[in-house]
């Protein structure tokens, strides 16, 4: 039986059809394409701005390096996500720290994030510069909890939204940035919409976004305003900071237009397969997922925790076995290697451990059948009895 994989991307004819018409014209990249797709993506979102980049990753560096973030600043962020929401403060030459997760929602507790602020104000420890709270699995964050802590204690806010583009809280879209100062999406195949490797920055503020889009393309401007002098001609351009070479190409910003077509119908499908789960593995040896009342999710991950944690490795084990692609999202960053040697210790955030030793990814994507899902459902629950 075919190998079922944990996500994957849907491409058509028309997707390659729009690809191919790039690779006819006079730009696979800096031509009119990226632009379309930026006002595509923000329309969709209900931003003002956005800048796109190759991936989500250098989206994430330029939204930190737009908001200042530099050496002697601290970024705070969940445990439980993919380990670039941690490394741009990094990459910035700042530190970084985490906050747990509500072990519901498996976003980042805004409680929680409230007593850290409130400690530190106390101990005289640093305060946030940033705080990056990241939609799990596709459903928003408490942005208006976190929102309202930025506003008492002066931090600014990145969403990485690299789940939930599609997905919906209070009434707005995700990346309508009405809680926080920046956006993030990925266009990664796994993600809900794919560019092939892609990410974009949304934002509200205009002076942001002049940033973040200098940033992705060197540094340079061939914009008077923002030079200093005068410029020497219709050649010119000029340097003004130290950017990046982050653009995405036309080729990709074509796919990404074709992709956005069906957004609203994958978000859709992936609802209804999420609703299937839920009602097919209730009542067996499993945690599902719970949602909120405040966000309609895009659903990029569905995630079961084995009540008994010890068997984690023999279910997924033979889940493989069944030709299942489960996975395991996330190991929590400060557990990784790389995040010890920089002094972080297991049992600092118990409840993002805890969730890590039951969770498995099951398969879910917009063009997964139903005949697929039964099969999954019937393996999972057969493993776990
Ligand atoms: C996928 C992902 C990223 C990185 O996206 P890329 O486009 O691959 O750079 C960042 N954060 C989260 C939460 C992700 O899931």
């Amino acid at each position: 039986m075919a190998f079922i994989p944990y996500g994957r991307q849907s491409i058509d004819e028309e997707d390659i059809r729009a690809v191919n018409e790039v690779l006819r014209s006079d730009y696979l990249t800096q031509g009119p394409t990226v632009p379309a797709f930026e006002t595509a993506v923000k329309e969709h979102c209900g931003a003002t701005h956005a800048v796109a980049v190759h991936s989500a990753t250098s989206a994430l560096h330029i939204a930190c390096l737009a908001l200042g973030v530099a050496k002697d600043d601290v970024v705070w962020t969940t445990p439980i996500t993919f380990v670039a929401s941690a490394n741009c403060a990094l990459y910035c030459g700042a530190q970084i720290d985490f906050v747990d997760i509500d072990p519901a929602t498996l976003n980042m507790n805004v409680p929680a994030l409230k007593q850290k602020l409130e400690s530190a104000v106390r101990t005289g420890a640093k305060l946030p510069k940033v705080v990056i709270p990241v939609h799990m699995c596709g459903q928003s964050c408490d942005m208006a909890g976190i929102h309202a802590l930025a506003q008492q204690y002066g931090f600014r806010i990145i969403e990485d939204a690299s789940h939930a583009i599609g997905g919906r809280y209070r009434n707005g879209p995700v990346g309508d940035c009405r809680y926080s100062d920046i956006a993030i999406f990925s266009f990664h195949p796994v993600k809900i919409i794919t560019t092939g490797e892609g990410g974009m920055a949304l934002t509200n503020d205009a002076e942001l976004a002049e940033k973040m889009a200098l940033l992705r393309s060197h540094g340079i401007t061939r914009e008077e305003a923002q030079m200093s002098g005068t410029s020497d001609g219709p050649w010119y351009y000029q340097q003004i900071v130290l950017g990046f070479n982050y653009r995405m190409t036309d080729l990709q910003a074509a796919l990404g237009i074709s992709q956005i077509r069906h957004m609203r119908d994958w978000v859709s499908r992936r609802n209804a397969l999420a609703a299937r789960y839920q009602e097919e593995l209730e009542g067996h040896a499993l945690v599902l997922p719970t949602t909120i009342s405040d966000a309609y999710s895009a659903w990029h991950l569905y995630i079961v925790q084995l009540k008994d944690k010890s068997r984690r490795k023999e279910v997924f084990t033979g889940l493989r076995e069944d030709g299942i692609g489960v996975n395991v999202h996330y190991m929590p960053v400060h557990l990784q290697p790389f995040y010890q040697k920089l002094g972080f210790r297991a049992g600092q955030f118990p409840a993002a451990e805890t969730y890590y030793q039951g969770a498995i990814s099951i398969p879910l994507y917009a063009s997964l059948t139903n005949a697929d899902q039964d099969r999954v459902v019937a393996c999972l629950l057969q493993r776990c009895q």
